[in-house]
């Protein structure tokens, strides 16, 4: 999860099941907007879009990603949490990890176990990196990784709202 802003104004709960709805209808139509796009008009716009999609969404109101998917947790990242949590590595790999099918170590259960029921982060100064980079609205994963950009849209709103505003100002 990104940075948390309890101002944030828009509830994506709210219209959680129109966007979702929408993004699966339009995936053929954001697959050949990935595949076809301008890349350096589209890194132009992304740093404005992006923190134009944060100011308007509210992660604390989601927490889609937290609640569906596991980050990696990276060497760096595990130093740094355990070490947040008073752990040893060995003791927070066992506690809270699981190897997958690509070597990573990501959480056990879903939803994340340092997620909150109000949605906050009980580790974020020291979350994982990919926590901090989802959903690569503001990098060039965004267009390098199309698959990934696809099932972002279709999980979470601000990977929704940069590709719409991105689509429409072709
Ligand atoms: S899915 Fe997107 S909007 Fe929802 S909490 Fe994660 S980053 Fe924020
Ligand atoms: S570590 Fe924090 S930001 Fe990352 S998935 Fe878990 S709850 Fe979300």
């Amino acid at each position: 999860m990104p940075p948390q802003n309890p101002q944030n104004p828009i509830n994506p709960g709210s219209d959680k099941e129109s966007w979702q709805k929408h993004s699966s209808e339009n995936q053929k139509q954001y697959k050949q907007f990935l595949q076809r796009a301008d890349k350096n008009n589209v890194l132009k716009q992304l740093p404005r879009l992006h923190n134009e999609a944060f100011a308007k969404i509210d992660c604390l109101q989601c927490g889609n990603c937290c609640k569906n998917y596991s980050p990696r947790f990276k060497t760096t990242d595990i130093k740094r949490i355990s070490k947040n949590l008073k752990m040893k590595e060995g003791d927070f790999i066992e506690t809270y990890l699981l190897l997958d099918t690509d070597g990573d170590y990501v959480a056990k259960s879903a939803p994340c176990p340092f997620l909150g029921t109000d949605n906050y982060c009980s580790i974020y100064e020291h979350r994982p990196g990919d926590c901090a980079r989802y959903p690569y609205t503001n990098e060039d994963v965004f267009l390098k990784r199309p698959q990934l950009t696809l099932k972002n849209s279709t999980v979470c709103p601000i990977a929704n709202y940069v590709l719409e505003k991105l689509i429409a100002s072709k």
